[in-house]
């Protein structure tokens, strides 16, 4: 019997990348490409086209990518276009950006002029979004730290519904499983990976039926150690880039913004505390 894998080569162009989903990819482009590199992610990014746009406004109340610092992008794109109003900017960052640009007759090399308008659309661009965790992201890995005890992981997971939406939605969370299907001749089959969720009851049931992260509570803590520590530390890079569609996405309401501040709560008042002790 002979297995071979299945390496899919379809060129793609991503139009219109946020540039908090910039920050995303480039983290999983990190993650896919250390230790067991991922064949079949690299293949596919290897024939992807990304044309990432400058968000100007916050997409959305939740977001709160200021605070992550993944407002802007400065690299990782082919190509990355700030809307000036009548015009386009255009920046390219990539050999393949490059040969697509090439020979567009709409295109000018920039004046003083344009660089005076792209910086004032910058400039007011800033004041825009919100600052919205209490405190520094740099902050994050170690506040998590502090916080791995904390009785907040059981209050979010009595509310957690298990329902897994918030993995679905993220630009960060790249779990799969892997399920083989054979056909009735024994012969053929198919290896398929599947989207999993860390938040879903089963996740962690291995074989013997042992489930090693049985409790909501300790899968919301593992879910938001990923976001602000665990990703951090292993890649240089911040695990949530604060799209804030997890926390559109939850129904009971269970958002990165307020559980991080809300640890940093906790951790200031036990801090005062102990100072006074
Ligand atoms: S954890 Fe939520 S806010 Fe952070 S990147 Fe994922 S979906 Fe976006
Ligand atoms: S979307 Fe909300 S309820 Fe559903 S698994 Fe995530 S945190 Fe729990």
């Amino acid at each position: 019997m002979q297995i071979e894998a299945e390496i899919e080569h379809v060129p793609t162009v991503v139009m219109g990348v946020h540039t908090c989903d910039m920050h995303a990819i480039q983290l999983l482009d990190r993650v896919h490409a250390t230790g067991y590199a991922d064949q079949h992610y690299l293949a596919r990014r290897q024939n992807t086209v990304l044309v990432s746009v400058e968000c100007l406004r916050p997409c959305m109340p939740h977001s709160f990518c200021k605070s992550m610092g993944t407002l802007s992008i400065t690299e990782g794109y082919d190509i990355h276009l700030t809307d000036l109003g009548t015009d386009y900017a255009v920046d390219i960052d990539s050999e393949k950006g490059e040969a697509i640009i090439a020979g567009l007759s709409a295109l000018w090399d920039p004046t003083d002029e344009d660089y005076e308008r792209l910086n004032r659309v910058m400039a007011e661009k800033w004041p825009r979004f919100a600052y919205r965790l209490d405190f520094d992201v740099t902050e994050l890995p170690n506040l998590m730290g502090m916080s791995y005890n904390s009785s907040y992981w059981e209050e979010l997971g009595a509310r957690c519904l298990a329902c897994g939406m918030c993995t679905k939605v993220c630009p960060t969370c790249y779990c799969f499983n892997v399920s083989d299907e054979v056909d009735l001749s024994l012969q053929n089959g198919k290896r398929l990976r599947i989207w999993d969720s860390c938040q879903v009851d089963q996740f962690a049931v291995v074989a013997g039926g042992h489930n090693f992260r049985a409790s909501r509570a300790a899968r919301q803590r593992h879910r938001f150690f990923r976001k602000g520590k665990y990703q951090t530390e292993a890649y240089g890079l911040v695990g949530c880039v604060g799209c804030g569609r997890c926390a559109a996405a939850c129904l009971v309401n269970i958002t990165p913004v307020d559980t991080f501040n809300e640890l940093y709560r906790r951790r200031t008042e036990r801090n005062h505390a102990e100072a006074k002790s």
